[in-house]
């Protein structure tokens, strides 16, 4: 392990992948550089995995199923478990230095990123202990007489884990833990630009665990066709994966041949409704501090604010002053809440969408362009633009950055119509006086979650997905652990 880090306390992390048990790297000794967005220097390296490291992992994941006890002894994988909470915990500084590196999160918002997964490590496990994997559901009448049927729950197989560059650390403990715990095997695929937060998680398991070879393997790589070549080999049962939607697309084209399970967490365009009725004071003030605190970098983000008419300009008013004032800068630097967006390259993509928008006849309202003062770094300025048209392309595509868009309407009925005029259906949020008027808007946006109020819809033990383009099945919540089991109903003499 090298340890590399400088006085801001950029830190580079494993460069070897976990494969079969061995912290290896490629044959070819190729590697890839991780760049440190809020400074543009790069961090350090990652072995560049291949589609045949790829083949490696899936042949020790399908062995390590096929042939070892790991899918049938409940009690090892919960010490496992347990043991890699304990792990992930005293190695909890070292990782948070990582995603501050690899992403540019800043320290002071990094607690969801690290001390959420690693405590929901241990949720899984007390979780899957807890489960009920054999279920007796009484006599059936049949032709043939009557006859007892048990459902016996039973892992799936191989589970190959795709995951993205936002959230790295949170998603690859979110995608594999529960399917660990469930019984299956995993190889794990992190994001190219945040290797280092995957490599690390396969140290971990490697040196601090009991966790078998084989039952855990991790391949980074800077191509996406390894990712491709584990989400189309017939070895793999499952596929778990969080990313764009034409990502997801792809995954479930590969996957079909072999009609494998999918689950697909993609992305987002969600509409926050803000009624006549609502405390502007709180409601607003939030709004934009969740457009900016990730750099915009969220796929629950509510990036379309729908302001009644009648309130408009007051509310443009309270988003414009928040955005005007927030902490942009070193994410370091304890007290910031926006460090950078993750690489030049998607900066000059939220740019491009800005200008679209004022091109569509949007109003720039603050923002729009990169901090003065941050010239080094990949920093985007928290943008707000009015008078924003639901049909513009700022509208319907994902920005990923740290952009309120605004749009004026004058009934309940179209509000609904904008927030549901969308190919997503990840997220969305309600803010009024009234909880019933609010509540019943709630079942009408047509997404898998809805916050109203502020009161947040995502944790650990409630549901959590997508409809219409923005996924299939759903996370957290005992519905998130029953996605990596299959139903296996016997029957047998009453
Ligand atoms: P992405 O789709 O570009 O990449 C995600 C992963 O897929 C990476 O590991 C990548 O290497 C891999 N990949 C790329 N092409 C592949 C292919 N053909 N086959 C298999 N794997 C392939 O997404 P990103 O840019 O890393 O992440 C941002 C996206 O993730 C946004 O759209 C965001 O909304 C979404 N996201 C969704 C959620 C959710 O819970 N719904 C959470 C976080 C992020």
């Amino acid at each position: 392990m090298t340890d590399v880090q400088t006085e801001s306390g950029v830190l580079a992390g494993e460069q070897r992948m976990l494969i079969d048990g061995e912290l290896r790297y490629t044959d070819s000794g190729a590697m890839f550089d991780v760049v440190h967005p809020a400074s543009e220097e790069v961090a350090g390296q990652a072995t560049d995995g291949t589609v045949a490291d790829m083949e490696r992992a899936v042949g020790a994941a399908r062995r390590a199923f096929d042939e070892t006890d790991w899918s049938r002894d409940l009690d090892f994988r919960y010490h496992c478990l347990i043991q890699l909470h304990e792990a992930l915990d005293r190695n909890k500084e070292r990782l948070r230095r990582i995603l501050v590196t690899e992403v540019g999160c800043p320290v002071t918002v990094s607690g969801s990123q690290i001390e959420s997964p690693i405590e929901e490590v241990e949720h899984w496990a007390e979780h899957g202990k807890a489960f009920d994997y054999l279920v007796d559901t009484g006599i059936h009448p049949t032709q043939l007489g009557p006859a007892r049927r048990k459902i016996h729950y039973e892992p799936i197989g191989v589970v190959g884990a795709i995951t993205p560059w936002n959230v790295p650390f949170y998603l690859n403990i979110a995608e594999t833990v529960p399917a660990l715990m469930a019984g299956n095997t995993v190889v794990l695929k992190p994001a190219q630009l945040t290797p280092w937060s995957g490599s690390e998680y396969g140290r971990i398991v490697a040196e601090e665990t009991d966790i078998p070879a084989g039952v855990f393997n991790v391949v980074v790589s800077n191509a996406n066709e390894v990712g491709a070549a584990l989400s189309a080999d017939p070895r793999v049962d499952m596929i778990t994966f969080t990313g764009s939607t034409a990502t997801g697309r792809a995954i479930l084209a590969a996957g079909a041949a072999t009609v494998k399970k999918t689950l697909l967490e993609l992305g987002g365009k969600s509409a926050h409704i803000v009624l006549d009725d609502a405390d502007f004071d709180s409601a607003l003030p939030m709004a934009a501090m969740m457009a900016c605190v990730m750099s915009g970098q969220s796929c629950i983000l509510p990036s379309r604010i729908l302001l009644p008419r009648s309130r408009y300009d007051e509310g443009l008013e309270i988003l414009k002053t928040m955005m005007e004032g927030f902490p942009v800068g070193d994410p370091w630097t304890p007290g910031v809440m926006q460090g950078p967006q993750i690489s030049a390259a998607q900066r000059e993509k939220v740019l491009g969408l800005i200008n679209s928008g004022i091109d569509s006849g949007a109003r720039l309202i603050t923002g729009g362009g990169v901090p003065e003062n941050l010239p080094t770094g990949y920093y985007t300025q928290p943008t707000l633009l009015a008078d924003v048209d639901p049909d513009a392309r700022i509208s319907q595509e994902e920005i990923f950055g740290p952009v309120l868009t605004v749009t004026p309407y004058d009934t309940d009925d179209e509000a609904v119509a904008i927030a549901n005029n969308s190919i997503y259906g990840l997220s969305g949020e309600v803010s009024g006086g009234d909880l019933d008027r609010a509540f019943a808007i709630a079942t009408r946006i047509r997404t898998g979650n809805v916050t109203i109020n502020g009161k947040s819809h995502f944790g650990i033990t409630s549901p959590f997905g997508g409809t219409k383009q923005s996924g299939l099945g759903r996370r957290n919540g005992d519905e998130g652990y029953r996605e990596y089991l299959e139903a296996k109903t016997i029957g047998m003499p009453a």
